[in-house]
C-alpha cells in the first residue's frame, strides 16, 4: 500500500517535471499533453491515497482489538499472580489466594488451568478427615 502511493507520487513528480520543461520551452502542445498526463497521475494518486486511508482504518480497528485483547491478557496475568500453587491439605494441591484483602481461599487447580475460577469448598468427615470439593466440576473432589 505504501509502495503504491510512493510510486504514484513519483510518477506525478515526473509528469510535473515534464510540464515544467514544456512550460519553460513555451511549447503549448507539450504543455497540454503534460497537463493531461498530470491529471491522470493525480487521479492515480487520489486512488492510492484513498486505498491507503481504507487500509489505515482497517489497521486502526485491528489495533483497537489487539489492545483490548492485550488488556484482557494483562488482567488475567495480574490475577494469576495473586494465586500460587500450594498444598491446601495433605496431598491436595490448589491455587492459594495471596491477596490479603480477600478471605483466604483455594481455587481448583484443574479448573483454573482451564480458565475456570472455581473456589474449592472445604468439608470434614465426622472422623475429622478434611476433603475439598469443586463446585464447577464434581469429579474434582480431593
Ligand atoms: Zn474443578
Amino acid at each position: 500500500m505504501a509502495i503504491e502511493i510512493t510510486a504514484a507520487i513519483s510518477t506525478f513528480k515526473a509528469a510535473l517535471g515534464i510540464a515544467q520543461v514544456a512550460l519553460a520551452a513555451r511549447d503549448e502542445a507539450k504543455v497540454k499533453e503534460a497537463l493531461q498526463d498530470m491529471s491522470e497521475r493525480l487521479f492515480s494518486l487520489s486512488q492510492a491515497a484513498l486505498a491507503m486511508a481504507e487500509k489505515n482504518m482497517a489497521l486502526q480497528a485491528a489495533l483497537t482489538e489487539a489492545s483490548a485483547n492485550h488488556a484482557e491478557v494483562e488482567a488475567k496475568l495480574a490475577e494469576r499472580g495473586s494465586y500460587e500453587l500450594a498444598e491446601a491439605s495433605s496431598g491436595v494441591f490448589a491455587y492459594k489466594s495471596l491477596d490479603s484483602s480477600k478471605a483466604l481461599h483455594y481455587l481448583c487447580q484443574p479448573c483454573y488451568d482451564n480458565g475456570i475460577k472455581s473456589v474449592l469448598r472445604k468439608d470434614a468427615h465426622h472422623d475429622g478427615v478434611v476433603f475439598w470439593t469443586c463446585p464447577a466440576e464434581g469429579r474434582h473432589g480431593f
